[in-house]
């Protein structure tokens, strides 16, 4: 008889042979901000997640600090919004503005990662722009055009001021194709070649966005994402992604949502070497809030984490190196 669980007696022992290890480090936290003073907004759907204003983001950060993690990412809320989300690259925008005091208050202490996409700034709430062809039929309701290259200029310019701000990394979101090169060669021209890009690359077309969505006002006015996200039943195409944002210029390449992909993050790191982050994203997060608050065992024994860290390990199990920290 073969004995497997001789390893498994004492937690020191547990802890010694562990292959998968997950610290705070390897986690990015991701940040709601508005305009506005002293505003701390719970969100609804994600209990324990507010949006919050530059002056309180910047409370909650040093506390974040004191837990050991050293990376953010920020999604804004803008005052006001249009077709074309102009207020994504003001550089008085509300991103613009908080990177460059995060960068004066933490300096290199913070990696600061920003979210290049325009559907938190745009009234229909696409992440780009509309086509005036796009049509409506009783059948299948709106089949949404995006305007590709009209989009991927503009995810250029909304890098761009992100870069200026301070942002250590921006992160396009949009799925368009192309946006990769086009942030890349928008920074390079502009002389922030030391500016990191961690391509969305492999961003399924998911429900499990939706509280994501009411934390940073971005649902959809009509249509859904379909004619740009990933379709869910592909894995293969994924990988083509992944490639086609390493070859553009990706440092850092994404899957989301993460757990129900671990397989094409496992594959992913079979086939590239880039670091890989896996997106927990809001969905998965109201999952385990939901087990939680009907497991009250699992409250008073592990206060979350014992849930919250497996499924962390899950990730880690698949070998992506990064983590966003349960929401997205
Ligand atoms: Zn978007």
């Amino acid at each position: 008889m073969r004995r497997l669980n001789r390893l498994r007696k004492g937690k020191a022992t547990r802890d010694l042979i562990a292959q998968a290890r997950i610290g705070p480090d390897n986690l990015v936290m991701p940040c709601f901000v508005r305009e506005g003073r002293k505003v701390r907004e719970p969100v609804e759907a994600m209990p324990g997640v507010f949006r919050f204003s530059q002056d309180e983001l910047l409370k909650e950060i040093e506390q974040l600090k004191r837990s050991g993690v050293s990376s953010v990412i920020l999604f804004g809320l803008p005052g006001e919004k249009d077709d074309a989300g102009r207020q994504a690259y003001s550089e008085n925008g509300v991103i613009q503005k908080v990177v460059r005091a995060l960068k004066k208050n933490f300096g290199d202490e913070l990696a600061v990662i920003t979210d290049v996409c325009l559907c938190g700034y745009t009234k229909h709430g696409h992440c780009g722009v509309i086509k005036k062809s796009h049509k409506v039929t009783k059948s299948q309701g709106h089949q949404i055009k995006i305007d590709n290259n009209k989009t991927i200029n503009i995810l250029a310019k909304i890098a761009l001021s992100h870069a200026r701000a301070g942002a250590d990394i921006v992160a396009p979101s949009a799925m368009m194709d192309g946006q990769v090169a086009a942030i890349r060669e928008g920074l390079d021209k502009n002389g922030f070649g030391d500016t990191a890009i961690m391509g969305y690359s492999a961003k399924f077309a998911s429900n499990f966005y939706g509280p994501f969505r009411e934390a940073a006002g971005s649902g959809m006015k009509f249509g859904d994402r379909k004619s740009y996200q990933m379709d869910f039943r592909n894995s293969d195409e994924a990988l083509r992604e992944i490639e086609a944002d390493i070859q553009e210029g990706a440092d850092i390449v994404m899957v989301k949502p993460a757990l129900a992909y671990l397989d094409i993050i496992a594959r992913a790191k079979e086939k590239f070497s880039v670091p890989l982050a896996a997106f927990n994203v809001s969905g998965e997060y109201a999952m385990v809030r939901t087990y939680l608050k009907m497991s009250p065992s699992h409250q008073v024994t592990g206060n979350g984490k014992t849930v919250g860290f497996g499924d962390f390990d899950c990730h880690k199990k698949s070998r992506s190196g990064y983590y966003y920290n349960l929401l997205g």
